[in-house]
């Protein structure tokens, strides 16, 4: 398949996508590579991930620059991704010789707990933060005594691919991670099918993932879902209005609004509406938006031209813009900043739909109650922001929020140290934080007599 530069329209590269036999081939070698990759001394295996991470470190540059080239990622940013990478495996590099059981009290013996790995774990990985995504699931995974089969997006296969190299060349033995380019309802189905991958974490949109899930029943295959999102931010009248306004572009923008924790729902309360809207226009008209290798751009093109023609879709001539950044012309599968809101705006589908673009829609509210009632009409939930200085409210809105991830006064969502994923039709499961490793063990509870 060839890889298309989403700002150059440039071919980048080719890869070959691995057929359902070339999946059952590297299952089969996943399966071998775990009966020893357990029997790694967890010191050992702790130094390898150390290891693993350092020499992420030391190609942040290029791993970034493919980032670049593939995804159409801002560089700053794509930095930060592969820098995200290499934390991630050395906060997981800390857990082998961390992953403690219990022992439990019992009459005539003694009880004690494992934390066992499970096996062969399937990542399946979407395009729009392939160095993080792949972080989440691998490092705890590899921690924990897994071998792992990555199954990055088609459009997004060059950083992963680099990224077993870095593996290997880490000292990780062979097949203990295997990177495996392919398409969707191919490889990515077979791994789900084959009875000996022991779980699947999958992270990408919602109808997949209930397909996933589906499929994963046959075997009662252990799975994680990280899918889709339609996040609110919610702007109270008591709010630091001027800090709320700079950084609600940010917050559904960033990326190019393909963010699964995209605040593209705005909710403001109706008596600082107005002023919010004129705080707000300024602010979206400052987003630098362009050639992803200059320093300055915040924000890039959109993954494939089908995916811009699908996120223009959502808005349709005669709707309502209220504001409307800027983005280049030519080359590039660009779409400007856009901002819905006014009469009719809550029946449009960018209302209710995921976008997966940069385009947001802004509504007003009366009370607590009613922004509740908006925030939670929706299948989703799985980010959203609360701005107010009422620190009752903040609490309230808090609980009442039907969501995973929330953030007040702030937009932020995803720290690896604490734990990520979705309410309702978000996801099922957690990654990061210290609890990852229990979805990638299977706890065993052994007694042992003292009375034979
Ligand atoms: P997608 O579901 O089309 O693809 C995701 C991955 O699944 C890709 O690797 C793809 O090849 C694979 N896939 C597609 N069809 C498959 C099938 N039938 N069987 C097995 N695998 C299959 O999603 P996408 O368009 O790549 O990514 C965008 C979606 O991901 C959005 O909905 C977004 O919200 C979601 N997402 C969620 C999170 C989160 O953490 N909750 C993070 C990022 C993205």
């Amino acid at each position: 398949m060839d890889l298309i530069n989403p700002a150059t329209e440039e071919v980048v590269a080719s890869v070959a996508m691995a057929s359902a036999a070339d999946t059952d081939a590297a299952v089969e070698r996943a399966r071998r590579a775990f009966a020893r990759w357990r029997e790694v001394s967890p010191g050992d295996r702790a130094r390898l991930l150390r290891r693993f991470a350092e020499l992420v470190d030391e190609h942040v540059e290029e791993l970034a620059d493919l980032e670049v080239a593939e995804a159409g990622h801002p560089v700053t940013q794509a930095r930060w991704e592969a820098g995200n990478l290499r934390d991630v495996l050395l906060y997981y590099s800390a857990a082998p010789e961390r992953l403690t059981g219990h022992q439990i009290p019992v009459p005539g013996g003694l009880d004690v707990t494992f934390h066992e790995p499970l096996g062969v774990v399937g990542l399946i990985v979407p395009w729009n933060f392939p160095m993080p995504i792949l972080g989440w699931g691998l490092a705890p995974a590899l921690a924990a005594g897994n071998t792992v089969i990555v199954k990055p997006a088609e459009t997004t296969p060059l950083t992963a691919l680099r990224i077993g190299e870095l593996a290997l060349a880490a000292g990780l033995p062979e097949d203990v991670l295997t990177v495996l380019p392919g398409e969707g309802p191919v490889a990515g189905r077979r791994l789900a099918d084959h009875p000996d991958v022991a779980k699947i974490a999958f992270t990408g949109s919602t109808r997949v993932g209930r397909e996933l899930m589906a499929a994963c029943a046959a075997n009662v295959k252990r799975l994680t879902l990280e899918l889709g999102g339609k996040s609110a931010n919610i702007v109270f009248a008591d709010a630091d209005l001027e800090l709320a306004a700079a950084t609600a572009p940010g917050a559904v923008f960033d990326n190019a609004g393909q963010d699964c924790c995209s605040r593209s729902r705005v909710l403001v309360q109706r008596t600082v509406y107005d002023r919010f809207m004129e705080l707000l226009e300024p602010a979206v008209q400052a987003v630098v938006v362009g050639d992803p290798r200059d320093e300055k751009t915040q924000v890039g093109p959109l993954i494939t031209g089908a995916h811009r023609e699908r996120v223009a879709s959502y808005v349709p001539d005669g709707a309502p813009v209220a504001v409307r950044g800027s983005a280049p012309s030519g080359k590039g599968f660009w779409f400007a900043p856009t901002v819905l809101a006014g009469d009719g705006v809550t029946d449009l589908p960018a209302w209710r739909e995921e976008v997966f673009g940069p385009v947001a829609v802004v509504v007003p509210f009366e009370d607590e109650a009613d922004a509740v009632r908006i925030a939670n009409d929706t299948p989703y939930g799985l980010s959203g922001s609360i701005w107010t200085r009422d620190v009752g409210r903040a609490f309230r809105m808090s609980r009442a929020v039907e969501a995973g991830n929330l953030s007040v006064n702030s937009h932020s969502s995803v720290r690896y140290w604490t734990p990520f994923g979705g309410f309702k039709q978000s996801g099922l499961g957690r990654e990061l934080g210290p609890d990852a490793l229990a979805a990638f063990t299977d706890t065993k509870n052994v007694f042992i007599s003292t009375e034979g």
